[in-house]
């Protein structure tokens, strides 16, 4: 599209300029990534967001707003993530927890709640990550089931996004994770047309707003669930890369442990980790609301 790429250059060079200003200390850094959807949209080479701003009403009280969530069930379909010991399945216990979270968002009338899948199917972690960004999502929580090396190891833990891994194993569990997409055969590869500084910069403020729905995360799952000794961890996830959406990746349990494995074939265990995942999700938003989160 011809004037697209017209658009594109003026976004862009408005954009640089409004760095150039956080660059100088003239102006705080989210005043430049807050410039304006339209910059936003250009700058992630998405499409329009249909939904993305509720239009203001004049002269009414501002409603509180409704925050887009996706819910992101880990693997699917061919890929069915790690296998417990007595062949339980990682995508089908996500699945169930991922969608009894979903309700629970639901329910509370907050949110507008996507899943990334919500079936036994196949969706490559790039996908996952356009998607949330199409829809201009304002948080993403990935949940997922671990199996580590040493059988009695047991307990959730919560991941957010670092090229650096905070420890070998999170490293590990990450290229495990993002392998999802070579069992189907996908490569995954980036956007090519994204300036890698100014992900860097966007990345900023997701990561500060990232780091505190973990904190929510580890809380609330802290208050039902067992965790694992290294609770919040940070390594490269494919599916936490969304520069502009706040994210955490939630390994609620082990399947390589043989109680933990029991634990997550249970659905009543499955409600108490959905449960405490919406308690945080909830936190999160009311630290936002108060403007305690952020930057
Ligand atoms: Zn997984």
């Amino acid at each position: 599209m011809h004037s697209g790429h017209t658009m594109y250059s003026v976004h862009r060079r408005q954009f640089l300029q409004a760095l150039s200003a956080v660059a100088a200390g003239l102006a705080p850094f989210h005043s430049a990534w807050a410039l304006d959807d339209s910059v936003k949209r250009v700058l992630d080479g998405a499409p329009a967001a249909g939904s993305a701003a509720p239009a203001s009403h004049p002269g009414a009280r501002p409603a509180a707003k409704i925050y887009s969530v996706v819910v992101d069930a880990g693997h699917g379909g061919v890929d069915p993530g790690c296998i417990g010991r007595t062949g339980t399945y990682e995508k089908d216990v996500v699945l169930d927890t991922a969608l009894k979270l979903a309700r629970g968002l639901e329910a509370t009338k907050r949110y507008k709640v996507s899943m990334s899948r919500s079936t036994d199917d196949f969706v490559s972690l790039e996908d996952r990550v356009i998607r949330a960004r199409a829809i201009g999502a304002d948080l993403f929580v990935s949940v997922h089931a671990d199996a580590l090396p040493q059988r009695s190891e047991r307990g959730a833990s919560v991941f957010t996004l670092s090229e650096k891994a905070s420890d070998k194993e999170a490293a590990m569990v990450a290229q495990r994770e993002n392998d999802s997409d070579r069992v189907a055969g996908v490569k995954y590869t980036a956007d090519p047309e994204v300036n890698e500084i100014l992900f860097d910069l966007a990345r900023r403020q997701t990561n500060n707003l990232s780091l505190q729905l973990a904190q929510q995360l580890v809380i609330e799952l802290g208050r039902d669930v067992r965790l694992l000794n290294h609770t919040h961890r940070s390594a490269a996830f494919v599916v936490l890369k969304a520069p502009d959406i706040p994210s955490a990746l939630v390994e609620t349990g082990c399947l390589s442990n043989a109680e933990e494995e029991r634990d997550l074939r249970n659905p009543h265990y499955r409600q108490v980790v959905a449960g405490a995942l919406l308690r945080s999700v909830n936190d999160y938003f009311d630290l936002v609301a108060k403007g305690a989160a952020g930057a």
